[in-house]
This record gives C-alpha cells, sequence and structure tokens, in this order.
C-alpha cells in the first residue's frame, strides 16, 4: 500500500511501460514519465520499478551487456530486436524460430521453449 500520490506515479510508470515500443531502461522510463510526473526522481523510478516487479506486474529483461529493462509481465511469448544505431530494443511481432515445443534433437534433447534477440537497425536507422 501506498499514499495516493505513490499510486499514481506508479500507475503512470507502468502505462508507459505497457505502451511502450519494447522494453524500457529505468533511464527511458525516467525520461517518459517525466512528461507526465513534475519532479520525478530516478529514486522514485526505482522504487516503483521494484514494487512493479513484486506485485508481477513488469519483469525485468535481460539483454548481453545492458542493464535491466523492463516490460509488463503480460505480453505473451515474444522476442526482442535490438537496434544497435539508436540502441532502442523493440518487441517483435513474429516468431522466427522454427523449432516447435516437443522437437527431439539429435543426442536425445527435447525442446521446451526458446529465447532469442535480434540485432541490426530498426526501419529509423536503416535510412
Ligand atoms: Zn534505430
Ligand atoms: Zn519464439
Amino acid at each position: 500500500m501506498g499514499t495516493g500520490r505513490q499510486t499514481r506515479q506508479r500507475s503512470a510508470i507502468l502505462g508507459k511501460i505497457r505502451e511502450a515500443e519494447g522494453p524500457l531502461s529505468i533511464a527511458q522510463i525516467h525520461e517518459r514519465a517525466g512528461g507526465e510526473i513534475p519532479r520525478l526522481g530516478i529514486a522514485t523510478v526505482y522504487r516503483a520499478v521494484k514494487a512493479l516487479r513484486e506485485g508481477g506486474e513488469i519483469v525485468a529483461v535481460e539483454l548481453p551487456g545492458e542493464e535491466p529493462h523492463y516490460e509488463t509481465a503480460d505480453r505473451g511469448h515474444h522476442h526482442h530486436f535490438r537496434c544497435r544505431v539508436c540502441e532502442q530494443t523493440y518487441d517483435l511481432g513474429v516468431c522466427p524460430v522454427g523449432i516447435p515445443r516437443g522437437t527431439m534433437l539429435p543426442g536425445g534433447y527435447t525442446v521446451e521453449d526458446h529465447s532469442l534477440t535480434l540485432y541490426g537497425r530498426c526501419a529509423d536507422c536503416v535510412a
């Protein structure tokens, strides 16, 4: 439980994470939510993110070599595309992995899941 002000801050922060084009870093959340919440401090963003994670509303996304990014927990199976130019991470609408769950690989390995991050240039940066 928090004060009314805390609740409003958290719901504004959750809204920014939800409407984003992909997972956001703490700095990105701070920048985007700052337009809506006057005098928003970075410590407040950290606290809100911690509370939202503990509440199961958002999850951390680990990208190799990057600080953690955050996305809502209800996004379902999806992959990320990391633009090497603008360093923005996007959700992909397609799953490019053609290895269904249950596939038996040589050696007796049964596939249950996969994770994948693609790297390249986004539409804005390819030009
Ligand atoms: Zn880009
Ligand atoms: Zn997939």
